[in-house]
This record gives structure tokens, C-alpha cells and sequence, in this order.
């Protein structure tokens, strides 16, 4: 049974499908949600759900930087639910709670966006600078990072000088280059395993020698490279990097056009 609104303040239960479960957990909670035509932010809950289980079997998956990515997440979406669907003000329903949760969420959204600004004039490419923003710290996890100071004040760019630039961590004070950990943020985020069918998403690229190379864009996210041959002139395959030195063919057609010119 479940409760449903019936459209007028009300109440109604009805059975949908089975359930054995004696103790309501997220999925319930969720259900009776959808149920009464609640929104919620699904995904801050879920992803805060999962760190907490991990941290209930003291198995910490995540570590402390990104456990306060998560809080501050979370903050919206229970301001929200206690105004919208409580009818309840934060401050009198939280007391206590309520500034410091307000203190954390200004502090870690104001870090974040002082952190994204102090990137905006050090030379990212407008392709990477997404994964430059899905970066988190290697030592401790927090997305809040900055470009080194040495670096902004010598005006060096990060495209071009990628070998030497670093990033500080606001949350730790870990410093390191920022451009493998973007790179390896990008490739992460197109893992795949070849046991399942899984092909790579992304490759090195031919004009830069970096592994940004977007193969379903066909476009090199770092310095921008493109295709000069995106399909067979013959048959109209979309061609590759590795396809690029056949003149426009596809290895089929390059083979059927060299057999021509053998048995001319
Ligand atoms: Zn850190
Ligand atoms: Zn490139
Ligand atoms: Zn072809």
C-alpha cells in the first residue's frame, strides 16, 4: 500500500506491487515521495546516502573534502523541503543547526566560486575547462583548487604550459600540476571495459600527443584539432585519426583503389 494524494489536502492508500521490507529506507522514503508529488534532488540525497553507508560499515570511500562537497550539496535541497513542503522557516525548525549549516554552505560556495573565477585568466581551453571544473584535490578530494600563485604572478598558461602549472588545495594545501589530473579526470569519466563491449571514448591526439582526443566528436578538447578527412569520399564511413594519411579513404576503399592502380 501506498499513500497517494488524493488532489484535495487528502489521503489515499493504495497496494502498488509487493513489499517485504519491515524498516523504510531511502527507496520507500523516495517512493512515498513520488507518491505525494514531492520533488527532491535525488541525486545530492543518494550520493550522500552512498557515503554514509560506506562510513556505517567503516568502509570510507570518500574522503573529507568531498564529504563537505556533499554537505554543502545537500543544503539546498533541505532548505527547500522544509520551506516548500513543511511550511516551516530553517531557523526556528534547525535552531542551532541551521547557522552552522548556512556558515558551511556560504563558505564552501563562495571558496568554490573564487576558485572558478581565479581560472578564468590563466589560459584554459574552453573544451577542458568542464574537467578542469571536476577536478578534486589528490590528496585530500576537495574541488576546491586554485591556480598557484607562482604561476599567476610569472602569467604563465596553463594550455601551453601545462607541464609546469599547479593547482593548490583551499581545503588542504596540497599542491601538484593541474593538467594530468584533468586529463585523468576526462579519461575517467569515458573509462570503459572492453570485457563488456566497451569501447575508449577518448584517445591521444595526433597533433598534440595529449589523451583528450574525443573520438565520438572527433576533436581534440586541449588544442582543438580536428579531422581534415571525416568521411570516406567512397562510402561516407567516418573516418578516424589513424585513417587520416589515405587521402579521404576508408582502409577498404584505399585497399580497392591501390589493387586498381597495381592492375593498371
Ligand atoms: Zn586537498
Ligand atoms: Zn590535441
Ligand atoms: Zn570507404
Amino acid at each position: 500500500m501506498l499513500p497517494q494524494t488524493d488532489g484535495d489536502g487528502g489521503v489515499e492508500w493504495k497496494p502498488v506491487g509487493k513489499f517485504k521490507r519491515t524498516t523504510i529506507d531511502v527507496a520507500t522514503i523516495k517512493k512515498r515521495f513520488e507518491g505525494f508529488g514531492i520533488d527532491v534532488d535525488w541525486p545530492a540525497i543518494e550520493q550522500m546516502q552512498e557515503c554514509r553507508n560506506h562510513l556505517e560499515h567503516l568502509h570510507p570511500a570518500n574522503t573529507l573534502g568531498e564529504v563537505a562537497g556533499f554537505v554543502a550539496d545537500l543544503f539546498p535541497v533541505l532548505r527547500e523541503f522544509i520551506q516548500t513542503q513543511l511550511n516551516e522557516q530553517p531557523a526556528e525548525l534547525l535552531a542551532t543547526a541551521w547557522p552552522v549549516m548556512l556558515a558551511h554552505h556560504e563558505f564552501f560556495t563562495n571558496t568554490m566560486s573564487t576558485c572558478a573565477a581565479a581560472w578564468d585568466n590563466v589560459g584554459v581551453s574552453e573544451l577542458m575547462r568542464p574537467w578542469l571544473d571536476k577536478c578534486q584535490c589528490v590528496e585530500c578530494g576537495s574541488p576546491l583548487l586554485r591556480p598557484s600563485q607562482d604561476d599567476i604572478e610569472d602569467g604563465a598558461s596553463l594550455e601551453s604550459q601545462d607541464e609546469s602549472f599547479k593547482y593548490v588545495c583551499i581545503a588542504c594545501g596540497h599542491s601538484d600540476l593541474i593538467a594530468p589530473l584533468m586529463i585523468k579526470t576526462l579519461n575517467d569519466a569515458y573509462d570503459y571495459d572492453p570485457r563488456d563491449g566497451g569501447e575508449p571514448g577518448v584517445e591521444e591526439c595526433n597533433a598534440c600527443d595529449r589523451s583528450t582526443f574525443l573520438i565520438h566528436e572527433q576533436r581534440c578538447l586541449w588544442c582543438g584539432a580536428q579531422l581534415d578527412y571525416q568521411e570516406c569520399s567512397v562510402c561516407e564511413e567516418a573516418l578516424g585519426q589513424g585513417d587520416q594519411y589515405n587521402g579521404g579513404l576508408c582502409s577498404y576503399h584505399l585497399h580497392v583503389f591501390d589493387k586498381a592502380m597495381r592492375d593498371d
